[in-house]
């Protein structure tokens, strides 16, 4: 259900979890376990917790502004700390003579010094790009309260 938020936490390097198929007691349980704050549309879930923020809308800008006003530590731009897939670190990454080049990295901006990153955990790269701007950009929008 806040599938997209957990993605945008993560680009902004915050250590998120995502309970996609799990039981509300393994959340709960996990939750306590790891010390960390449930987010979540469910009212049931919310109330058996009392590190829980109910999200109140669907909407991933309304979404977005309630985590923020609740946190307001929470980065609002994003960084190369979080994997967005698996929520694994990242760590800059250089890449060896003879080890797979995929196709999708921009090699020519690569050896003119756009630094890589690797998530330690899934291997996904990651690098500052167009796609990363949209994402600060939307922060932004949703950040000052304007936009969808
Ligand atoms: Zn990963």
């Amino acid at each position: 259900m806040v599938g997209r938020l957990a993605r945008y936490l993560r680009f902004v390097g915050c250590d998120t979890a995502y309970a996609r198929g799990w039981s509300d007691d393994r959340v709960l349980e996990i939750a306590r376990r790891e010390d960390r704050i449930v987010l979540t549309r469910d009212r049931a879930l919310a109330r058996r917790t009392t590190r829980a923020l109910l999200l109140s809308s669907p909407a991933i800008s309304e979404q977005w502004r309630q985590v923020v006003a609740s946190f307001p530590a929470i980065p609002r731009t994003p960084s190369f700390r979080r994997c967005t897939l698996c929520n694994g670190g990242l760590v800059p990454y250089a890449v060896e003579p003879g080890q797979p080049r995929p196709e999708t990295v921009p090699w020519d901006r690569v050896a003119a010094g756009l630094p890589l990153f690797r998530c330690g955990a899934c291997g996904h790269l990651y690098w500052e790009g167009s796609h990363t701007a949209n994402v600060g950009r939307q922060l932004a929008r949703w950040s000052e309260g304007s936009g969808p």
